[in-house]
This record gives C-alpha cells, sequence and structure tokens, in this order.
C-alpha cells in the first residue's frame, strides 16, 4: 500500500494526467487504464458479466414496446 500523494506522478507536460481507479481509486496504469492493474480491470468486467448491473433480456416485459390494451398510458 503505497501513499496515495506519493503514487501520483506529474507526466510531462501535464497532458496525461493519471485517471483514478474506479475500483479502488488508485492511480490507474497506462496498460490498464482507466484500472490500476488486471486485477481491478477483471473486477470491473465481472461486474458486467457477473449480475452486478441487470442485462435487458427476455426476462424483462417490453412494457414501452407492447403496451397491452389495458395498459395505462403513463406520461413521461
Ligand atoms: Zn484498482
Amino acid at each position: 500500500m503505497v501513499g496515495v500523494e506519493m503514487a501520483f506522478p506529474h507526466p510531462r507536460g501535464g497532458l496525461e494526467y493519471p485517471m483514478a481507479c474506479p475500483i479502488c481509486t488508485k492511480p490507474a496504469d497506462a496498460k490498464y487504464r482507466p484500472f490500476c492493474s488486471k486485477r481491478c480491470a477483471d473486477l470491473d468486467l465481472g461486474k458486467w458479466l457477473g449480475g452486478g448491473y441487470a442485462i435487458p433480456g427476455d426476462d424483462i416485459p417490453d412494457e414501452d414496446n407492447m403496451p397491452g390494451p389495458d395498459a395505462p398510458q403513463r406520461p413521461h
């Protein structure tokens, strides 16, 4: 565990400011950005694949696309 302040180097010219890893907020590695490591990149990928996010599928009724005759008109 390195100090956060020390882990932020100043890039030449300041053109590429290091991003913070969205997983652990450590400085991102250019190789894995915006993540700091492959582990964090895999963690983020796992969130998408593992059910952290709901993926639209056949289980979700298409209320907007197929309004039944009994469906009330909901204003947007
Ligand atoms: Zn990270």
